[in-house]
């Protein structure tokens, strides 16, 4: 049975950082999962729950970290490293603070998640300032037809089919960081809504469907409009463009820091594609 993801619910459920589950299923984790070796402990269990607030790593974004609290007798703490969703099931994969979990907890059992705040804050961040990044592009006539966004800490960027003439690349890293900071002090909302697959050309940049439209066969698609930039994502979001320039953390947890907002860091060439990197330079520190 796939999992509710709530922060797919518009720009509300993205907001909500905790919810009440129940358990679905909790056993160790088979080893042919573990996505790295040297960065993963020897025992890891895969706990799928019924709904979840935590982001699962896809569309460019690194997954949430976080805290399951299960309501067992006594109750067990279990700490979220890496979150993955496979035909549609979300698996929270993690270790029990306690040394033990025998016997692990059983279906039905309540679950309290909470998502790590800091981690999802800059996640959404990285991804806003990748959709803003993109939004620029066209607004300073650079329609190329985007391949990859990458909005992983420390070296986020987005990839665009096509060449662009080397004595034009300072130019364009200027133009562009131009419109990013003109932008961000527009401060216009984020919006998410649900899209028929039919209405994606007419809503979104004609230019991203050049290659035909994946979305088709699906009953709709979540669309994200950024600095007036609407595409399909399932990703987490600032809820507003200027939020990017309040980080340490930004959005929503308030207390943050102004810094440098979304820098453009450099055009260059990768194989048949062009790289556009920025950076959020605050968080970085
Ligand atoms: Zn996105």
């Amino acid at each position: 049975m796939a999992t509710r993801c709530l922060y797919l619910d518009g720009v509300e459920g993205m907001k909500t950082l905790q919810c009440t589950t129940v358990m679905v299923n909790c056993r160790l984790k088979e080893p042919s999962h573990a996505p790295s070796p040297a960065a993963v402990p020897a025992v890891v269990y895969d706990v799928v729950l019924g709904s979840t607030v935590m982001y699962p790593q896809g569309g460019g974004q690194p997954s949430d970290n976080g805290i399951l609290t299960i309501s067992t007798n006594p109750p067990l703490v279990f700490n979220v490293t890496d979150v993955r969703s496979e035909s549609g099931v979300v698996h929270h994969y993690g270790q029990f603070a306690a040394a033990t979990a025998d016997p692990l907890p059983e279906a039905g059992t309540p679950v309290e998640v909470s998502v790590d705040p800091r981690r999802r804050a800059l996640n959404s961040a990285l991804h806003s300032a990748g959709h803003l990044l993109d939004s620029c592009m066209r607004r300073i006539g650079c329609n190329l037809f985007p391949t990859k966004g990458y909005h992983f800490p420390p070296s986020p960027y987005v990839e665009y089919e096509g060449q662009i003439p080397a004595e034009l690349k300072e130019t364009i890293v200027q133009r562009l960081q131009e419109a990013v900071t003109d932008a961000i002090a527009r401060n216009e909302p984020v919006a998410i809504r649900p899209v028929a697959p039919s209405d994606l050309q007419s809503i979104c940049d004609a230019g991203l469907f050049a290659h035909g439209n994946p979305y088709a066969s699906l009953p709709e698609v979540r669309v994200v409009t950024l600095a007036g930039a609407a595409c399909p994502c399932g990703g987490t979001h600032v809820t507003h463009v200027g939020d990017l320039k309040q980080v340490c953390p930004p959005w929503p947890f308030g207390g943050g820091t102004q810094g440098d907002m979304v820098v453009i860091e450099k055009v260059k060439a990768k194989g048949k594609n062009i790289r556009v990197s920025y950076a959020l330079p605050t968080f970085a520190a």
